[in-house]
């Protein structure tokens, strides 16, 4: 195993416009690599143009953000859009204990109103508690943490360097008590893997206890790099799957068949639940409660 190493490099802008608009057109990605390791991360393609294999291991972290994003917060045109942080990466990976950028990321949306959408699988985010809350009470904050087990021996396996899924679920429920937003995504459910009954049914009870205001699904889907990367991971660690896995996975998706069957049972539990499955409710009401904040959307 490569030890891993962390590259301070110089970013030419904070926030990244998406090509979409709605909910959020804006993106901001504090770290390019991320040393979470999750088995079947999408983001592995962001390091190609970069000429770096070593997605998980060689972390680039953009020490001039900071400025960047001032720059960019308190120009004339900035419509206080929803900015997703962490879209490509995640901003609470370990070494975000050392650099302490999402602490002063957070002081600058306060400073100027601006609402954001925040996703982890990391509980280093409590840290950032009372920021979180001073800004959730001006304007729009979402808290979502990614969970894809309650089995902690399959979670260190596809996700090796997160923190246990009853942290991240313990996680929302102290940002529950804040005005923020909070929300359970299921991504990826993994077939043969974490999408049985007992798990979603697991997920969902643990949602409900956490009182998110909604819970997202997703399938996992295998595209670039990802789908050797992943492919290899099934085939080593759980052989008795892999065939299996490589028939559905002829394409990007899982077929339709599956997902008829998958989707039968996700929302069937999320019923059971009576969770919602929008997370753009939330934007809504708040938009209606406080329309002068988000002049811009
Ligand atoms: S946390 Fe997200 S970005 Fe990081 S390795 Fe996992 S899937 Fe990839």
């Amino acid at each position: 195993m490569p030890e891993r190493q962390y590259i301070p490099v110089d970013c030419s802008s904070a926030l990244n416009k998406l090509k979409r608009k709605v909910p959020y057109e804006w993106d901001l990605n504090i770290y390019r690599g991320c040393e979470h390791g999750c088995k079947y991360c999408y983001a592995i393609y962001s390091h190609d143009y970069l000429k770096d294999g070593a997605f998980f291991d060689r972390v680039y972290v953009k020490q001039n953000i900071l400025e960047h994003l001032e720059k960019e917060l308190r120009s004339p045109s900035w419509k206080r859009d929803i900015v997703n942080i962490g879209g490509v990466t995640d901003s609470y990976q370990p070494i975000e204990q050392e650099y302490q950028l999402m602490p002063e990321i957070l002081k600058l949306l306060i400073k100027y109103k601006t609402p954001a959408i925040i996703s982890t699988k990391s509980d280093l985010i409590l840290r950032d508690y009372d920021l979180i809350d001073r800004l959730s009470r001006i304007t729009y904050i979402n808290v979502a943490a990614t969970v894809t087990t309650m089995d902690e021996s399959v979670r260190q396996q596809l996700e090796p360097n997160g923190c246990e899924s009853v942290k991240r679920f313990a996680m929302l429920k102290e940002f529950r008590k804040t005005n923020a937003s909070v929300g359970l995504h299921v991504m990826p459910i993994v077939p043969y893997l974490t999408d049985t009954e007992e798990n979603i049914d697991s997920l969902f009870a643990c949602a409900k206890d956490s009182n998110v205001h909604y819970a997202l699904p997703g399938t996992l889907y295998l595209r670039g790099k990802t789908r050797p990367y992943f492919l290899e991971f099934i085939k080593t660690d759980y052989p008795q799957i892999y065939e299996q896995m490589c028939e559905l996975y002829k394409k990007g998706g899982a077929g339709k068949e599956y997902k008829d069957v998958l989707y039968e049972r996700v929302n069937r539990l999320r019923k059971k639940y009576n969770l919602s499955g929008s997370y753009t409710i939330a934007i809504k009401e708040k938009m209606y409660r406080e329309p002068d904040l988000f002049s811009g959307m």
